[in-house]
């Protein structure tokens, strides 16, 4: 038996039935010059018993697939091209992290609601990037690179190359297999949310403040910025156009003493950064702004540092990109948690120490 794929884009109909069988000649004719010595392709085509058409068809991704004790898997939650092995594949990874969580967790809500977090980031980055090209961009680069043949495909695409393209596609897919095996040969034994979930936090942390450093260097030498100190950028940031605070709010809003904030400003409004305003009937209060130059800095330093990371993306391949956008979200929640631990411990040491009190 001899089973074949001949693959050609363009605009299709509306009709989606993958069992529809078609006229072999008109797809002869789209081959007609593939007569190798080693293959005749439209021979093998017009010599078939039946041609089945497959439409290329996806969904847009969808915003919620949870609703109470329902969920979604699978083509229902992820419909996409079915490029790179995907489509069942995913399915599958969303029956094993669905099962983990109902496994692991207190309840079933809050088991689909960690189910949803885990797979639909990923799974939206996937269905978008399925839509360019898959690892079959392979065969692209072959005939970009070599459009008169060539006799050894490693003159072409090292093998090097074509290792890493596949990997990336497999990492932005969640399918390879040094990350997919590790939990599930874990010396400790079943799969459990501590080995699925695992992080590797060291090195995590390891790569985020380099990460920040490097780009906020960087930026300010490709922007011809001042250097400012990290504790007076936090405080413009705190500050936005139209944003008046009190000291005491930027002090609780940063989780710095108050009379660490009061000689920051006083610095602050020597450079020409902040301003410093009594309330006219509130002899106590004092309006902070960020002034005009402040903000003119920041504006410059947003746009510099975001063409530098949208220029440093561009040497990610694609699958990474995709995983990148997927993992956005989980670096803003990451963020987020580690902001509540700090002001809770904040919290917990002013209420413990009377220094801070004091201040
Ligand atoms: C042409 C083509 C090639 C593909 N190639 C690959 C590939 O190489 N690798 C890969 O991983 N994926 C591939 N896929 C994708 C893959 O087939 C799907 O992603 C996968 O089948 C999705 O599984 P599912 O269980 O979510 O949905 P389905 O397989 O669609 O299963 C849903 C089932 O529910 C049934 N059903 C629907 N409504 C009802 C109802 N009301 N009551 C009861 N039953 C109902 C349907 O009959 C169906 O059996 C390809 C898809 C196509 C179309």
């Amino acid at each position: 038996m001899v089973n074949f794929i001949a693959e050609r884009r363009g605009v299709g109909d509306e009709t989606v039935d993958w069992n529809h069988a078609v006229n072999p000649a008109p797809i002869v004719e789209l081959f007609r010059d593939w007569r190798f010595d080693w293959l005749d392709v439209p021979g093998v085509i017009a010599a078939a018993d039946e041609i089945l058409e497959y439409p290329m068809v996806d969904r847009d991704p969808i915003p919620r697939w949870t609703f109470g004790r329902t969920t979604l898997l699978g083509d229902a939650a992820h419909a996409m091209y079915p490029n790179g092995s995907n489509g069942a594949s995913q399915a599958i990874l969303d029956a094993r992290t669905l099962a983990l969580h109902l496994a692991t967790a207190a309840d079933a809500p809050t088991a689909l609601a960690a189910y949803e977090e885990a797979r639909r980031p990923a799974t939206t980055a996937l269905v978008l990037s399925n839509r360019q090209q898959g690892p079959e961009k392979v065969m692209l680069l072959a005939r970009e690179r070599a459009p008169e043949g060539f006799a050894d495909i490693e003159d072409v695409i090292p093998s090097d190359e074509l290792a890493e393209i596949a990997a990336g596609y497999k990492r932005a897919a969640g399918f390879l297999p040094e990350i997919l095996n590790a939990p599930l040969t874990h010396p400790a034994g079943p799969m459990t949310a501590e080995s699925l979930d695992d992080v590797d936090a060291a090195r995590l942390a390891a790569v985020i403040s380099p990460l920040r450093r490097t780009l906020l260097s960087a930026t300010r030498a490709s922007a011809h910025l001042p250097d400012i100190p990290d504790a007076q950028i936090e405080i413009v940031r705190a500050l936005p156009r139209g944003v008046t605070r009190t000291p005491g709010e930027l002090a609780e809003l940063l989780g710095l003493g108050r009379s660490t904030v009061s000689n920051l400003l006083t610095l602050m409004e020597e450079r020409g950064l902040v301003q410093r305003r009594a309330v006219p009937g509130d002899r106590r209060r004092v309006d902070v702004t960020a002034t005009a130059k402040a903000l003119g800095l920041f504006e410059r330093f947003d746009a510099a540092s975001a063409a530098l990371v949208a220029g440093g993306a561009q040497r990610l391949d694609a699958g990474e990109r995709a995983v990148l956008t997927a993992a956005l979200p989980v670096l803003e929640r990451l963020r987020d948690a580690l902001d509540e631990e700090r002001r809770a411990t904040a919290s917990r040491t002013s209420t413990h120490s009377p220094r801070k009190e004091a201040e």
